[in-house]
């Protein structure tokens, strides 16, 4: 747990101004917090909706429905403590979230895994995974390197990164010479669960997310969803929240330059208007910044802007939802990893979790069918990508070859960060050369063990923190998962071990 500086409980005397640029979850935490505590807040989002890449919009299908689409599954996983604490605004109770029951895995080749039956205490939460998982044979087991599994056993951040930051996430799994079928299936599904492919992302990010659900939380890969599409469970209220505490939320805003002013403040130009303010958070993705940072010199010093312009994105990725004319089979699960499908990697069935999409299916008697594919090859056939997704789904669930798609929406994009190997020294922070300009978002360096939407609410809480300590007012308590291994043992066997 991280308690904020000391302070007053709110602004006194004139309220600061304060811009929040990026109205993701990043931007939301930041201006919720700022809000909160008095501080005047404008929220300047370029999509019409808020969510960024947890966004939704009306579509009407061709039945004449009208329905939400949006950017696709999410898992809310039980570890994400600030996400939920953002999200308490609108209901302390979590009440719009459901839990899944599982997250099954499955391999083309027949190999299955589940984490349902996984105890969650560490370390058996790991030890189970492998007792339980037939990925893991004894003689798979027996062929493994267990030194370089040792770095798993004490992940702290940021020294996870200065030992594994320099190794792709392929080279390292294959280093320990984790069972082959327990690559491809359990590792391989979390590498890509951050859009990328295994030889360029640091084995870092994927050593912390072994932490942050194996060995350094009792939670395990359990999870929750939305019950109802984002911006009616998540965003509208929560925009609610946001107005009721005096900010104002400024969508189809997209945010020209941000030009620092002699006396600290800036001046934040859209759209034609040129706005003052105090501070400014820029809570936003990889292209967003790295374009408004150009198109704003000498917003930081020349080291700052030549990090931000060396970020990268991930490889383009593909959200597929069919509006299908039959059920599915009433065993198939709300969601599937899967490898070894071509470019399927996961398939959800909307209506087992989603309001919007069982009240669709009970209507028309059909089945939501959502499919994902990640880190697709840049400058592949999007169509024919689109068809090979389908076919695949067609192995993992036979029953849907007879389906017809009443309607169907394909959504390309190719905006989630890239971890390189070796990018971590670079990452830019929350805090930046200019006391009143802080950045936000699940691309910033963050010294504690955190990830994508828990990293986006955790830097978007903490950004806040760091101006409200220069107006003396106290921020939010930021909690994460532990620091280090939750098993002493371990911890000691890995450090005896690695020294
Ligand atoms: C398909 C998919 C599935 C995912 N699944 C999971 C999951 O299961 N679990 C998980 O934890 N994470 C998941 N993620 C990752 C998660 O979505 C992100 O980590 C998180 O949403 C990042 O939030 P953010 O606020 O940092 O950035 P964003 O959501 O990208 O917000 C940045 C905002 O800035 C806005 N913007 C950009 N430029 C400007 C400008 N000039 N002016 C104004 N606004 C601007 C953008 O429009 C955007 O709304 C998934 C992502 C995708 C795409």
């Amino acid at each position: 747990m991280l308690a904020p500086a000391g302070g007053a409980a709110r602004v006194t005397g004139p309220a600061p101004h304060t811009a929040v640029v990026g109205g993701g979850i990043a931007g939301l935490a930041a201006a919720a917090v700022l809000a909160e505590r008095g501080v005047r807040v404008t929220v300047y989002e370029r999509q019409e909706q808020l969510g960024g890449r947890l966004a939704g919009w009306p579509t009407r299908l061709a039945d004449g429905s009208r329905v939400t689409m949006s950017r696709g599954f999410h898992a809310f996983f039980r570890q994400y403590y600030n996400l939920r604490a953002l999200l308490g605004r609108i209901d302390p109770a979590l009440g719009m979230l459901k839990g899944l029951p599982d997250y099954p895995l499955r391999h083309s080749r027949g190999d299955r895994d589940s984490f349902e039956k996984v105890p969650r205490t560490p370390p058996w939460s790991a030890l189970g995974f492998v007792a339980l998982s037939p990925t893991f044979t004894w003689s798979g087991l027996a062929r493994m390197n267990p030194r370089p599994a040792l770095h798993l056993m004490d992940v702290r951040v940021p020294q996870v990164y200065e030992r594994l930051d320099g190794t792709s996430a392929e080279e390292y799994l294959a280093a320990v010479r984790f069972p082959e079928a327990a690559r491809h299936l359990a590792f391989g599904v979390f590498s890509r669960s951050f859009f990328a492919d295994p030889r360029e992302l640091s084995a870092a990010e994927l050593a912390l997310m072994f932490h942050i659900y194996f060995l350094g939380s009792s939670e395990g890969l359990l999870f929750d969803v939305p019950d109802e599409p984002f911006p009616a469970a998540l965003w509208d209220p929560l925009e609610l929240h946001l107005r009721k505490a005096g900010a104002e939320v400024r969508t189809g805003a997209a945010v020209d330059r941000v030009v620092p002013r002699g006396d600290g403040g800036f001046t934040v130009e859209c759209a034609g208007s040129a706005d003052a303010c105090d501070a400014v958070v820029l809570a936003l993705d990889t292209d967003g910044l790295r374009s408004l940072a150009a198109r704003s010199p000498g917003l930081g010093d020349e080291p700052w802007h030549e990090r931000i312009a060396a970020l990268r994105t991930a490889p383009p990725f593909l959200v597929s939802r069919l509006w299908l004319d039959r059920p599915v089979d009433r065993h198939r699960a709300g969601f599937l990893g899967t490898s070894g499908y071509g470019p399927l990697d996961n398939v959800s069935v909307l209506e087992r979790w989603e309001g919007e999409a069982a009240r669709w299916a009970s209507r028309t008697g059909g089945s939501v069918v959502e499919l994902h594919a990640y880190a697709v090859a840049p400058g592949s056939d999007r169509a024919a990508v689109q068809r090979e997704a389908l076919e695949q789904l067609h192995r993992v669930y036979p029953e849907t070859r007879q389906a017809r798609a009443v309607d169907a929406r394909h959504e390309w994009r190719a905006d989630c960060p890239l971890f390189p190997v070796g990018g971590f020294a670079s990452r830019p922070g929350i805090r930046t050369p200019r006391p009143r300009l802080v950045l936000a978002g699940d691309l910033v360096r963050v010294d504690l063990p955190v990830a994508l939407m828990e990293r986006a609410a955790t830097t978007g809480f903490l950004a806040a923190n760091a101006l409200l300590e220069q107006w003396g007012v106290a921020g939010q308590t930021v909690r994460t998962v532990p620091q280090g291994g939750r098993s002493a043992a371990l911890r000691t066997a890995a450090r005896l071990a690695l020294r």
